[in-house]
C-alpha cells in the first residue's frame, strides 16, 4: 500500500527551512542547484497522488518514498544520471537528497526500478515464438511497401469518434501523469498556450535486440522453425520499433502492432 505522503504545501515549506540552514554553511552548494531547486518546487505532486494510488494494493507492506522518487526521476532527468549511480550522489550530497523530500533514510536502487514496474506496466521479458520470416518480394527503387494494415488511420479515427478508447496500453499511467502533473499545471502556470496545436509522425529506431531470435532447440538446420527466445517481444521483422511523435515536444511510444492488435480485439 502506498506510504506517507506529504502535501505539496508542508514540502514546499520543510525545503525552504532545510535549504536555508545549508546555505547558512554552505551558500555555493544551493546555487550550485538553482535549477533543480525551482523545477522540484513548481512541481505539484498533490496532482499525482490520485494518479498512482489505484496501482498499490489496499493491505500489506506500505511503499514508502514514492513521491520522493518520482522527484528522484525528475532530477536525474535532469542531471542525465540513472538509477544505479543516483543512489550514491544522493548519498553524498544534502542539496539533492533534500530537494527530493528525504530524510535520514533513502531507497536503494530496486526501490527506483519497482516504482517503473508500477507506473509503466510493459511486460518486457524475452519470450519464445517461431521465426516470422522477412517479406523476400523486391521492390523497384522509389516503389514503396504496400501498407499493411490499408486505411489503418481511418479505421482508428472511426472507433475514436464512436468513443473508443485504448485503455490497455502499457504507457497510459505515464501519459496520465504527464498530462495532469506536468501540461495541465503548465498551462495554468500561463507557461504554453491554452491552445495547441498536435502533429504526428512515425520514426523508426534501432532497439538493438536482434531479430532471428536465439535458438532453443539441437536442430542443425538453422531455418527450423521451432520456437526461438526474443529478448525483444515486440520484435517482428526488423530489429527497429516505430515511434509516435506527438507535437509539443513529446514523443510517445506506441508499438503499431499494438495499437492494431487494440483495434482489431
Ligand atoms: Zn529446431
Amino acid at each position: 500500500m502506498l506510504g506517507k505522503w506529504l502535501a505539496q504545501k508542508e514540502y514546499q515549506a520543510n525545503i525552504v527551512e532545510k535549504l536555508r540552514q545549508i546555505a547558512s554553511i554552505t551558500p555555493e552548494a544551493v546555487r550550485e542547484y538553482k535549477d533543480e531547486i525551482t523545477k522540484l518546487y513548481l512541481l505539484d505532486l498533490d496532482v499525482l497522488k490520485p494518479i498512482i494510488s489505484p496501482l498499490y494494493s489496499h493491505t500489506g507492506r506500505k511503499s514508502e518514498h514514492q513521491p520522493e522518487i518520482f522527484r528522484s526521476f525528475v532530477l536525474m532527468s535532469s542531471l542525465k544520471m540513472c538509477p544505479d549511480n543516483w543512489v550514491e550522489k544522493l548519498r553524498n550530497n544534502t542539496v539533492l537528497r533534500t530537494i527530493c523530500g528525504f530524510g535520514d533514510k533513502m531507497p536503494n536502487v530496486a526501490s527506483y526500478y519497482d516504482f517503473i514496474n508500477r507506473i509503466y506496466c510493459l511486460d518486457d521479458r524475452p519470450c519464445l515464438r517461431t521465426l516470422k520470416s522477412k517479406p523476400t518480394k523486391k521492390y523497384a527503387k522509389g516503389e514503396k511497401i504496400p501498407p499493411k494494415h490499408p486505411e489503418i488511420v481511418g479505421k482508428l479515427v472511426e472507433k475514436i469518434i464512436e468513443g473508443r478508447r485504448f485503455e490497455s496500453r502499457p504507457e497510459l499511467t505515464l501519459q496520465k501523469i504527464f498530462a495532469r502533473v506536468v501540461v495541465d499545471k503548465s498551462i495554468e502556470m500561463g507557461l504554453v498556450p491554452q491552445n495547441v496545436d498536435v502533429s504526428g509522425d512515425g520514426t523508426c529506431i534501432d532497439t538493438g535486440a536482434s531479430h532471428y531470435g536465439v535458438k532453443t532447440c539441437e536442430c542443425k538446420d538453422f531455418k527450423c522453425s521451432c520456437p526461438r527466445r526474443f529478448s525483444d517481444p515486440i520484435m517482428k521483422f526488423s530489429s527497429k520499433i516505430s515511434f509516435l511523435h506527438l507535437g509539443a515536444g513529446t514523443a510517445i511510444m506506441h508499438n503499431i502492432s499494438m495499437v492494431t492488435q487494440d483495434i482489431s480485439s
